[in-house]
C-alpha cells in the first residue's frame, strides 16, 4: 500500500510547516489519475499522526479532476482514464496538465 508512505511525508510536511503547534485542520487535494485511494488515505493519516501534534487534526479531501490538452486540435478536457482518446478528435496525444497530483493545500494550527 503506496498510501503509507505518501501519507508519512504529508504527515510529515504538515508537522514542519506546524512548527510545534497543533494542528487542526490539514487539506490535501488528491487528483483523479493519481492511483491514490482517499478511503486509503484517511486510514493511514490517522495511523501516522497518531502520537503527534496531528492525532486530533480533521483530514479534508478535494479531489481534483484530471485535465488534459490534446497536441493535435489544442482542446483541453477532462480526463477520466489515462490513455483515453482525444474527445473531439479522437487523438491519442493527450498531454496530463493536472490530474496525477497528491498535495498539501492548507495546513490550519490551534491558537
Ligand atoms: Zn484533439
Amino acid at each position: 500500500m503506496h498510501e503509507m508512505a505518501l501519507t508519512q511525508g504529508i504527515v510529515d510536511i504538515c508537522l514542519q510547516h506546524a512548527a510545534g503547534q497543533r494542528i487542526s485542520t490539514v487539506v490535501i487535494e488528491i487528483g483523479t489519475l493519481s492511483g491514490v485511494v482517499p478511503e486509503a488515505v484517511e486510514f493511514c493519516f490517522s495511523a501516522c499522526s497518531s502520537d503527534t501534534l496531528a492525532a486530533s487534526a480533521r483530514l479534508e479531501i478535494r479531489k481534483i479532476e484530471a485535465q488534459g490538452r490534446c497536441l493535435d486540435c489544442s482542446g483541453v478536457q477532462t480526463v477520466e482514464r489515462l490513455y483515453d482518446p482525444c474527445r473531439q478528435c479522437g487523438s491519442y496525444a493527450l498531454e496530463l496538465l493536472s490530474g496525477e497530483e497528491m498535495r498539501v493545500i492548507e495546513i490550519e494550527v490551534d491558537d
